[in-house]
């Protein structure tokens, strides 16, 4: 197929670039669990398909329990993935958990933990730089710099799309553009209630020993040792920035902000401090951030910084080297957006990845392929259809 990719600013240069770069099966939703199945057995393949090292590393996922009441709820998920996936998930004792990571806290009040082996880590910035020198390869063409405008769409069928007054034609468009897709979509008459979460993530210096291999879930706070030995830390959730579709889906976003207020907080400000210029200069990765220019909220690197030094007392020293922001595209249901528009042949959607994508992302890219050549999906998806906020 001939191939044309257009990017508002540059590939990397929003989520995919700069997430924490967990990637587990661990924990999640089971509407999108045989999709990350299916991205794992891609992972373990990468970098020999891709040619290049992306920091793929398959330490597992840990995460820690503080009580009963978190025992519970991960034996639960523990169980219900083992009996319909699977899944080599299994539930450690206090002792076992530390056995596995020595460097936690004895005091730490870690009660037991659930870890899947299989799980793993790679480098967010080289993955995605690794995926674009493939698709180069491959003979992709690409549109740097430019925004789709508009979705076209004659007599009920996908016939291209508008970049700044010209219009390239195509049978088929894959909208997959992130926080930019709902804008899109709306004007197909698809309305996507997404969401905008601003996450920061702070990167310690490095400490090349010891090696932690596991990614690590504390009870805000994920914990990832990066190829270099620094370790990213990030606070899950983040802030709500105020625009005109805060006040459009309200309603569907209220359970999570009464279940969670902190990692859903609204920021009224967000318009305001938009203004200012970024205060932290050091780059995060050999392509220049989005034009959201998305700013770091430093309250939540001192939570982070706080947990990270209560669970690695050792590693309590660590200065914080610099920190930045990415803008989660999130659905009310946690689950992302994946598949066909039903009622407008060629229009397919991978979006809403509500902030854990980068996993999943390898299959969904794989999804969205077969179904733009008409082939069958390789996995499960119909849990995800982008139809399901349509019908609601
Ligand atoms: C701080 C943070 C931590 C995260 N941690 C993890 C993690 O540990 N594990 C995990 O699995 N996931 C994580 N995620 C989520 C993950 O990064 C995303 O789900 C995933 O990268 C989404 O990929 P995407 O291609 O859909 O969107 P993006 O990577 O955001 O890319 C969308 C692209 O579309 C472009 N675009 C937007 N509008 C237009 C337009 N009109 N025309 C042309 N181009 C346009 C943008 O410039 C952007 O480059 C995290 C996210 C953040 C922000």
């Amino acid at each position: 197929m001939r191939v044309l990719l257009v990017e508002r600013d540059a590939p990397g240069s929003a989520q995919s670039g700069r997430n924490l770069g967990f990637v587990r099966q661990q924990n999640r939703d089971f509407r999108e669990l045989s999709l990350m199945i299916g991205a794992l057995s891609i992972w373990e393949e990468l970098e020999a398909e891709l040619g290049c090292r992306v920091g793929w590393q398959q330490g597992g996922n840990l995460s820690l329990a503080f009580s009963e009441a978190d025992l519970v709820s991960r034996r639960a998920w523990q169980q219900r993935a083992a009996e319909e996936f699977g899944l080599d998930t299994r539930m450690l004792s206090a002792a076992e958990t530390h056995a596995l990571v020595p460097q936690l806290a004895t005091d730490c009040g870690v009660v037991g933990a659930m870890y899947t082996a299989s799980d793993g880590k790679a480098e967010p910035a080289r993955a995605t730089r690794a995926f674009f020198d493939a698709a180069l390869r491959a003979g992709v063409a690409f549109a740097f710099g430019e925004s789709v405008t508009r979705i076209e769409t004659s007599a009920g069928k996908i016939s291209g799309v508008q970049v700044r007054g010209r219009l390239y034609r195509a049978g088929t468009v894959i909208i997959a553009a992130g926080a930019g897709s709902a804008a899109l979509l709306r004007k197909t008459g698809l309305n996507l209630p997404q969401e905008f979460i601003r996450a920061t993530v702070a990167r310690t210096v490095a400490r090349p020993e010891p090696r932690i291999a596991a990614c690590v879930s504390g009870q805000h706070t994920g914990i990832r040792q990066d190829l270099n030995g620094a370790y990213l830390i990030s606070v899950a959730g983040g802030e709500y920035d105020l625009r005109l579709d805060s006040w459009r889906h309200m309603r569907r976003y209220e359970a999570t902000r009464k279940s969670n207020p902190d990692a859903a907080r609204i920021d009224y400000l967000a318009p305001i401090k938009r203004l200012f210029p970024l205060r932290v200069h050091l780059p995060v990765a050999d392509f220049p951030p989005s034009r959201d220019n998305p700013h770091p909220e430093f309250f939540r690197v001192e939570q982070a910084s706080r947990e990270f030094s209560r669970l690695f007392k050792t590693l309590a020293d660590l200065q914080i080297e610099t920190c930045w922001a990415g803008i989660i595209d999130t659905l009310p249901d946690v689950v992302p957006a994946l598949g066909p528009v039903e009622g407008i042949p060629g229009m397919l959607v991978g979006t809403g990845f509500s902030g854990h994508g980068f996993g999943p992302g390898p299959m969904a890219g794989k999804v969205l392929a077969e179904l733009a050549a008409d082939r069958q999906s390789p996995v499960d998806i119909s849990a995800l259809s982008p139809m399901r906020f349509v019908r609601n």
